[in-house]
């Protein structure tokens, strides 16, 4: 055999580090080389079997005390021990922990029932263009698979219409002894037969046919918040689907559709509109009524405004999800030409221009032509 690394090498820790440092540093690394993980380093099984050993080591107080006076020297780790390491975590709480499950919540205590988890419902929630910017309270009806009401989730409708689990023998888990390169190793699962009930069902439950479960229609109000974008998930915990009882239900994911407004958009926390007004109202000066969020509102454009120039309503947009300044609500003018005009209004504007020394067309062919275009 190979020489042996210094176990707090191996796990990169201090020689006096805590326990807790030592199970980060050891999940870290396991998660990168467990071998179901990682299966392209070919070096990662010996890694982990390293690793472990190490942390096996360690996070025992009897053996690192013996293991930081006599170091490899001595016959107190002989391979079969690992196995019962293993034994301790429960070996399907280290599953979990790299699938997802209970990462990051640290080991939890191998009694702890794993339990059976409904899957998550979508549904999608359509709001209005206001209702995104202040908020609003929604029913919202969906279906998903509840606990069945008449056999209050069990499968049976009777405590008799339920045996004891053959397979596990009624404790809901199997626990399988294997021989591996740590030694013998045991490994505890939720039985596959019972669902870690520990009972099934010899009368299944004509509702549900046993399943402890059927589809309803349900209810739930949500408070979607002010601010809100469209295509914007929100999760309303524990509101999926079920899988009977002993089972933790799925969540509900609720995808906001934002309908469009017609004249108002979004942009970031503003909001943006366009309002039109005549070249004349645009060198004279007006006043013109523009949608807001908050209802129509009068601004003032004053004389000589120039096309493409912005009017800033403050704090007239949207409030930021989680925020509370509100955004503004920008005005785009744009001014615009006539396409037409009336022969009267012909000769007043070549006026206007000839005072200015702006040369036009005139004269009678001109407005014959105009007047010709229009009849036509
Ligand atoms: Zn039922
Ligand atoms: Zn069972």
């Amino acid at each position: 055999m190979a020489q042996k690394r210094d176990y707090y090498e191996v796990l990169g820790v201090s020689k006096q580090c805590s326990k807790e440092e030592l199970k980060k540093a050891y999940r870290k690394l396991a998660h990168k080389y467990h071998p179901d993980v990682n299966s392209k380093d070919p070096e990662a099984e010996e890694k982990f079997k390293e690793i472990s050993e190490a942390y096996a080591v360690l996070s025992d107080d009897k053996k690192r005390m013996h293991y930081d006076q006599y170091g490899f020297n001595n016959n107190l780790f002989n391979e079969s021990d690992f196995g019962s390491v293993f034994e301790e975590f429960g070996f399907g709480d280290i599953f979990d922990m790299f699938f997802g499950g209970s990462f990051g919540q640290g080991f939890s205590s191998r009694s702890r029932r794993r339990q059976n988890r409904g899957a998550d419902v979508e549904k999608k929630v359509r709001i209005s263009f206001k209702e995104s910017a202040f908020g609003v309270k929604k029913e919202v009806e969906y279906y998903a698979d509840d606990l069945c009401e008449h056999c209050g989730g069990r499968g049976s409708p009777t405590e008799e219409g339920m045996g004891t689990c053959s397979l596990c023998g009624g404790s809901g888990q199997v626990r399988t002894q294997r021989q591996t390169f740590l030694g013998s190793m045991v490994t505890t699962a939720t039985c596959k037969n019972c669902g870690g009930d520990g009972k099934i069902v010899t009368d299944p439950c004509k509702k549900c046919g046993g399943n402890g479960y059927s589809v309803r229609k349900k209810k739930v109000k949500v408070d979607i918040p002010a601010g809100i974008q469209d295509k914007d998930r929100l999760r309303v915990n524990g509101k999926g689907n079920s899988l009977g009882r002993g089972s933790i239900s799925g969540d509900l994911y609720i995808t906001v559709h934002v309908e469009p407004h017609p004249v108002l958009k979004r942009d970031r926390d503003n909001v943006v509109s366009e309002a039109e007004i005549s070249f004349a109202q645009a060198a004279l000066g007006c006043k013109v009524k523009v949608p807001t969020l908050d209802g129509e509102e009068e601004i003032d454009i004053k004389a000589g405004t120039q096309p493409e120039t912005k009017k800033v309503l403050k704090a007239r947009g949207f409030v930021p999800l989680n925020g509370y300044r509100r955004g503004d609500h920008i005005v785009n003018i744009k001014v615009t030409i006539p396409s037409r005009l009336s022969d009267q209004e012909a000769e007043m504007l070549a006026k206007y221009a000839q005072g200015r020394d702006e040369p036009v067309n005139t004269g009678s062919d001109f407005f014959s032509s105009l007047r010709n275009a229009f009849r036509k």
